[in-house]
């Protein structure tokens, strides 16, 4: 069986947990800041706050924006559903933004049409573009639209850590006020579960620090009670256990350093997938000029004009042949849960008919030639029919 996606843990990362849980702390120790200190330099962003998830991260992110009961916050339909979960937890609303068709992310045509067509007060307090496979959103574009109508950017990059776009990496939070990465086993580096929220901004940065743990300062300028002894802190407001452990963290410091290998050996596959692929009738993915892309993900559209086969009978097909094939993403409009607060098909068509064509192909550091040479020739029989 070839999964879509595996982590690589080589003996520094098993060395390094081993560390840990030989030491004095296995969480609230020396290597939380030292793993948000790797991850910030590398991006070139002032502060990381490692969190226990991305999804956790996202939460906290909105609650440090203020994002409250009342507020809207937009993301792509394109996306894990936690992308626009965060926003319920806080008790704001949500509402989507058609995806591009040739680049699957966020459409920035679509997404100032909608702040053009909605009232005021309707108007989102946060927008989450959705690096989607790795390959980041278009910035400046959407940084302008935010100076315009006043909303604040969190980048959900999720898939793009080690990706870069235009001069900066993805992280560096140049174009938005915070990015949120995973740390989840499929993801580019990984701490097992795990997230860190980066930031420019110091208040920002204190407000997640403490979101992530209780709501509880001993900041002694925060605290109303000034001088009551060194056991002494006080929770300031509701925030949540949210911690990364300083295993899952010495496991990250650890990956980090491997970073850059692990895209460029998947920049190597995608190359290899691109030329391989060429002549079936697929839509291969697009890579935008400006975008240096973590490739997450390697996503194949069947051309349902050129082929004979649907999506699902190539799926099927494929996991018949041991290819552990994906579709990243049912539309998060669509599910059940969604479509109860009202939304429903039809309402973001570019996301729909990207669904219907998409399958998500093997890609990951230890993926083997031989073995991506199976996946492209079970590819080309699922289209012949040959079982
Ligand atoms: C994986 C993922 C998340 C959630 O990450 P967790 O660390 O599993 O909470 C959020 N958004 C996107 C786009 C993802 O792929």
């Amino acid at each position: 069986m070839i999964p879509y996606g595996r982590q690589n843990i080589n003996d520094a990362d098993v060395q390094a947990v081993v560390e840990v849980l030989r030491s004095d702390f296995l969480t609230q120790g020396p290597a939380i800041p030292r793993f948000e200190k790797d991850v910030a330099d590398y991006c070139g962003a002032r502060y990381g706050v490692a969190v226990s998830n991305a999804t956790a991260g996202l939460h906290i992110a909105c609650l440090a924006a203020g994002l409250g009961p009342g507020d809207w916050l937009w993301t792509s339909p394109n996306t894990f559903v936690a992308s626009s979960n965060c926003a319920l937890y806080c008790g704001a609303d949500v509402d989507f933004v058609d995806i591009d068709p040739v680049t699957y992310l966020m459409s920035v045509e679509a997404l100032e049409r909608k702040l053009q067509e909605t009232p005021q007060e309707r108007l989102p307090k946060i927008v989450v573009p959705v690096h989607f496979a790795g390959q980041s959103c278009d910035m400046v574009a959407i940084k302008e639209l935010a100076r315009k109508y006043g909303f604040l950017i969190v980048e959900d990059a999720a898939h793009s850590i080690g990706g870069s776009y235009r001069e900066s990496k993805i992280g560096s939070c140049r174009y938005s006020d915070m990015t949120v990465f995973s740390f989840h086993a499929v993801k580019v580096i990984t701490t097992g579960e795990g997230g860190m929220v980066m930031t420019e901004n110091e208040e920002l940065y204190q407000r997640l620090i403490r979101l992530r743990s209780h709501g509880i300062s001993r900041d002694v300028e925060l605290l109303t009670e000034k001088d009551a002894g060194p056991f002494y802190y006080e929770q300031l407001e509701l925030g949540f256990n949210y911690r990364m452990t300083d295993i899952q963290a010495a496991l990250g410091s650890s990956q980090m350093l491997r970073l850059d290998q692990f895209v460029a050996r998947r920049h190597e596959l995608v190359s290899r997938y691109d030329e391989l692929l060429a002549d079936l009738p697929l839509k291969l993915p697009f890579q935008k000029p400006d975008s240096y892309s973590a490739h997450h993900l390697y996503v194949v559209r069947v051309d349902t004009g050129r082929a004979s086969r649907s999506r699902r009978q190539v799926f099927d097909a494929m996991r018949d042949a041991g290819v552990l094939v994906n579709v990243h993403y049912i539309p998060v409009h669509t599910q059940p849960y969604y479509r109860r607060l009202g939304f429903d098909w039809g309402q973001f068509p570019e996301a729909e008919q990207y669904y219907r064509e998409a399958i998500t192909l093997p890609l990951y550091f230890d993926l083997q030639e031989n073995e991506q040479n199976h996946v492209v020739e079970s590819l080309r029989l699922a289209f012949e029919g040959i079982p």
